[in-house]
């Protein structure tokens, strides 16, 4: 077993559902800033309504997954592209105006960024965001991690896609295994509501694995999501066409691990969700490129250097930076984020398809990595 089994019941508490949900999740010593006027919700012309929010806070990392980055020679854009904490929660203070409810801060690696918990404590002290989340690679987790609870953080998803520290070095092309290891105990052990791993399903490498971490669920109160791998790897593997094993594969394979396993409740896009009689734990399977799911989306993405970003799968982006820099106002910013979702595609194959007809018209700077992209 990865980590040890949970010291507490394994269900959650009622207070930990009180945390999560909380319409006032305030951080420690943050004071909450005065709620302004509420705006209409942010919608598209199919009648979707969005409200999470995906923040990329850096480009930068310190792994370099195999199925993200290159090992060397990234142009990593000059620290004045990239948005201050200011301008960010800016954002997300109009955000939480317009329904926005939920916050994740992702990367590149968010915890390479030193301003991280100021970032999660003045995002959950925002009127209307109701839950902030963090995705980690979990190397430097434990550094922050109190900080990060005591700022409001609600849920966090560490990333991990092998158990075998030697297969760990190849795909991350760096040591840290066992800090990762511990990092999912210790958000288990600090209680934090929503405990995830991020595990990218791949043929060839960790399929021999997945009832190691299936079995996570079983006694620990996490969400295991297995996420279908997509082509943002920075051309590295994908083009091999050796690695993609579909959702609906693993699906099966879940099936037989745990007969008679049930769906369960899960988020937006964790459609194939799953609870074993008496486990602690979930399973979830993320169709991220067979994209069944993208009915269900009600994601908004801003990258690290300040774009929006309508869906994973299109290239058009919508520049917010310059705007805020040259003293936009919030009424500016509100039409920015109406434009990129007026636009908005019925789902990612539409979305993949209008990119390239479109790339040339369009603000496209054509990013290859989720790094770049905000995973
Ligand atoms: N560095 C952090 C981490 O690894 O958790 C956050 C950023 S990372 C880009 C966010 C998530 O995207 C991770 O769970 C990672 O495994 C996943 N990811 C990255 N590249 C991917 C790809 N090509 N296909 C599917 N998932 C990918
Ligand atoms: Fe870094 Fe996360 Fe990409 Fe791995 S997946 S290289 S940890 S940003």
């Amino acid at each position: 077993m990865i980590v040890r089994a949970v010291s507490q019941s394994g269900m959650k508490t009622n207070q930990e559902d009180r945390v999560d949900n909380a319409s006032t999740i305030q951080a420690q010593g943050h004071v909450p800033v005065q709620a302004q006027d509420a705006l209409p919700p942010l919608q598209d012309r199919f009648g979707r309504t969005f409200d999470y929010v995906r923040i990329a806070v850096t480009e930068k990392c310190n792994l370099r997954c195999t199925y993200c980055m290159p090992e060397e020679g990234v142009d990593f854009q000059g620290k004045e592209k990239i948005l201050q904490s200011d301008e960010i929660l800016r954002i997300v203070g109009i955000l939480g105006r317009m329904g926005i409810k939920k916050v994740r801060f992702t990367g590149g690696e968010p915890l390479v960024r030193k301003d991280i918990v100021d970032l999660v404590a003045g995002s959950a002290a925002t009127p209307g965001i109701k839950a902030v989340h963090l995705t980690t690679n979990g190397l430097l987790f434990d550094r922050y991690a109190q900080q990060l609870r005591d700022a409001g953080l609600t849920g966090v998803n560490i990333s991990l896609d092998t158990m075998d520290a030697e297969k760990f070095v190849r795909i991350t092309r760096r040591e840290g295994l066992g800090k990762v290891k511990d990092s999912i105990q210790l958000a288990l052990d600090m209680g934090f509501p929503r405990v995830k791993v991020n595990v990218v399903l791949m043929r060839g490498f960790n399929e021999g694995e997945l009832r190691t971490f299936t079995d996570l669920a079983v006694d620990h109160r996490l969400t295991v999501r297995f996420i279908e791998f997509m082509p943002f790897d920075g051309h590295q593997i994908w083009e091999s066409g050796g690695h993609f094993a579909s959702a609906e594969s693993l699906v099966k394979q879940i099936e037989t691990f745990y007969p008679g396993i049930k769906p369960a409740d899960g988020t937006r896009t964790e459609h194939h969700i799953f609870q074993g009689e008496g486990h602690a734990g979930k399973i979830a399977v993320i169709p991220a490129f067979t994209r069944s799911l993208c009915g269900n989306c009600s994601r908004i993405r801003v990258t690290a250097d300040g774009n929006v970003r309508n869906c994973l799968y299109s290239d058009k982006e919508f520049s917010l930076r310059e705007m805020i820099r040259q003293g936009g106002t919030d009424d500016e910013i509100v039409s920015v984020f109406r434009k990129a979702f007026e636009e908005k595609e019925e789902d990612g194959f539409e979305a993949k398809k209008a990119s390239s007809e479109q790339q040339v018209s369009v603000n496209s700077i054509g990013r290859a990595s989720m790094t770049q992209i905000g995973g």
